[in-house]
């Protein structure tokens, strides 16, 4: 399946054509119109799959349709990853595929200077790509509320489980709750007890899929 039927605004195909992507992979195919469609998303996916670029492609995308006014401190997206690396990784997918548009991207992770990354947030971002303690640092020191936050993402979630941050989570999810229309998605490889449980109490009427 070619990324033409995926409804991407012209811009954000424009990069994914640069990117030298040419099929949507399974992951693409089926996310990427329910995260379209308005609903939130319970998916079971590997690292490799392609699934960086199912959330991504379509988050974008309706931040460009849907356009609201960006405030500083107030991200349109998060996206919360278990780890330094995978929120690199994240960073530079999303700044990939909004290049040369308007959309802005930041990053905060733990084990560098708050200052830095509170100078970087200062700036406004549409899409905020980050781990879950740091993350709620920067919520509990008031740098950032997520009253904005339409899309929230929650990457490789059991790791994050593995990794102790169930708890940080929970937080993470009740802090988003401020928008009446907000879409929460999950992404794990592996779909434990707790995974479903937590999909249960983070996610409205959600959608599943298994690649
Ligand atoms: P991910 O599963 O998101 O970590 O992606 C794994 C790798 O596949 C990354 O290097 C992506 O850039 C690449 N990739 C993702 N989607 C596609 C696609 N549709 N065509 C070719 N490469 C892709």
């Amino acid at each position: 399946q070619k990324f033409e039927d995926a409804k991407l605004r012209d811009i954000i195909a424009a990069n994914v054509t640069k990117s030298g992507y040419k099929l949507a992979t399974p992951i693409q195919k089926v996310a990427i119109p329910v995260i379209t469609a308005g609903r939130d998303l319970m998916a079971c996916a590997q690292t490799g799959s392609g699934k960086t670029a199912s959330f991504l492609l379509p988050i974008l995308t309706k931040l460009l349709d849907d356009a609201t006014d960006l405030e500083i401190g107030k991200p349109q997206a998060v996206i919360v990853s278990p780890t330094r690396e995978l929120a690199i990784q994240i960073y530079h997918e999303a700044r990939k595929f909004s290049y040369e548009s308007y959309l802005k991207i930041s990053i905060l992770y733990g084990g560098t200077s708050v200052k830095y990354q509170n100078e970087s947030i200062m700036m406004g971002c549409h899409v905020l790509i980050g781990t879950p303690g740091r993350l709620l640092d920067f919520v509990e020191r008031a740098f950032i509320t997520f009253d904005d936050t339409r899309f929230l993402v929650m990457d490789e979630a059991d790791r994050m489980l593995d990794m102790g941050f169930s708890e940080s989570m929970r937080k993470i999810v009740n802090h988003c709750t401020m928008r009446a229309e907000h879409q929460t998605l999950m992404f794990s490889a592996t779909f434990p007890e707790e995974i479903q449980r937590m999909a249960g109490e983070f996610l409205n009427n959600y959608v599943f899929v298994t690649i």
